[in-house]
């Protein structure tokens, strides 16, 4: 299929246009590199041994986005494009408002005016919110905790309601949980602006020496250690679910809304620890208090993904510090992975 990819330049959509080329489909990127490095396409081509189409284009811009459609017709879209801090949605929520919904709004536009009827969504797991309990499965309550979040649970909604009225013939919303790693070539993976809001990339630059020390934000959670526990997934599993997912709604014109993550919960010390053991790099802790709006812990039930799609996660912690830390190795010129 060729398929076009909304934010196909940025860390997720990268990883599934290195695979969707891998599996023998054509990939689109549409970005407007607002929050992307310019050469990732041209990486991208090193990685896969093809030139990949891209379209300089905001999702915003309709008449745009509609003319790059007629002139290279796709069969799907796949809707990575988005803001995607939260912090910042409830610092501007406009801004939030603006991107992500009415982003959305004028892609489908596009899609309908171009006769385009299936698309894959980045939803978040943090449309679960606080959840009651894990393993998470994706008819838990879904509860709007911050701006960011009421946008994917917008635009799911918007989704789903565009799929039961006929106007798109299939869609899936995919909950990701925590995306870490990088290719394992090291040629793709996460450019995080500023401070990393997020642990890996956090772990990543202090192995390089770039920041002094990890702060954990609480060591008295009512988890096995006392810090917060988590469902990372490796980017690459997480891209290789997208191409299921595509093929799946493409051959049976179904709407789903779909959790992807392990099922397996890491605490922030097992994952310093796995780190360690597997870059033989040590990583200086501070005990820090709570950061404000963490939840103890959550994981997935990623069981209805392996039903529908025949997608499991299949690399571990150790495979996602490994590809982690080649990655911030290589950026930061560091040859000993
Ligand atoms: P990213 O910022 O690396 O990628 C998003 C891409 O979209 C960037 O390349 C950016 O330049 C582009 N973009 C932003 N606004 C655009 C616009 N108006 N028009 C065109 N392009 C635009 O983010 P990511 O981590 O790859 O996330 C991809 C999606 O997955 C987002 O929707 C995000 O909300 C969702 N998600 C991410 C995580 C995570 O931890 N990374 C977790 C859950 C869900
Ligand atoms: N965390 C931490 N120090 C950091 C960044 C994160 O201790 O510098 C903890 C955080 O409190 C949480 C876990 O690591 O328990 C994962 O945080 P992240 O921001 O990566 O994901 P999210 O909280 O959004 O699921």
């Amino acid at each position: 299929m060729r398929i076009l990819l909304t934010g196909g330049a940025g860390y997720i959509g990268s990883h599934t246009a290195a695979v969707l080329a891998e599996r023998g489909h054509e990939p689109v990127i549409l970005d407007n590199f607002a929050n992307a490095e310019r050469d990732v396409p041209a990486r991208l081509a090193r990685l896969t041994g093809r030139e990949i189409a891209v379209i300089e284009a905001d999702i915003r811009d309709t008449e745009q986005v509609t003319a790059a459609l007629r002139t290279q017709p796709v069969e799907a879209v796949i809707h990575f494009a988005a803001l995607k801090a939260v912090g910042e949605s409830e610092a501007d929520p406009l801004r939030y408002y603006d991107m992500n919904i009415a982003g959305t709004i004028r892609l489908m536009q596009a899609m309908q005016a171009v006769g385009v009827g299936r698309i894959v969504f980045s939803s978040s797991a943090t449309v679960y919110g606080q959840p009651e309990s894990s393993p998470i499965l994706e008819d838990a309550p879904t509860r709007v905790e911050n701006i960011y979040g009421r946008t994917k649970l917008v635009m799911e909604d918007l989704i789903r309601d565009l799929a039961r009225t006929g106007k798109l013939a299939g869609a899936a919303n995919l909950r990701y949980f925590n995306p870490v790693g990088a290719h394992p070539s090291a040629m793709i993976g996460e450019t995080p602006r500023g401070v990393p809001n997020n642990l890996m990339p956090y772990v990543t630059q202090v192995a390089t020496g770039e920041r002094a020390h990890l702060n954990v934000f609480g060591n008295d959670y009512p988890t096995r250690d006392g810090t917060g526990e988590r469902d990372y997934i490796h980017v690459m599993d997480l891209a290789e679910a997208h191409a299921l997912a595509v093929e799946h709604i493409a051959a049976h014109d179904v709407s789903v809304t779909v959790n992807l993550g392990t099922g397996r919960g890491t605490t922030v010390l097992e994952l310093v620890r796995a780190f360690e053991t597997t870059t033989g790099r040590k990583i200086p802790l501070v005990f820090a208090p709570r950061r404000p709006g963490d939840v103890a812990s959550y994981y997935a039930n990623p069981a209805l993904a392996e039903r529908l799609f025949g997608w499991r996660a299949r690399r571990d912690v150790e495979d996602m510090c490994r590809d982690s830390w080649r990655w911030q190795a290589s950026r930061a010129g560091i040859n000993d992975v």
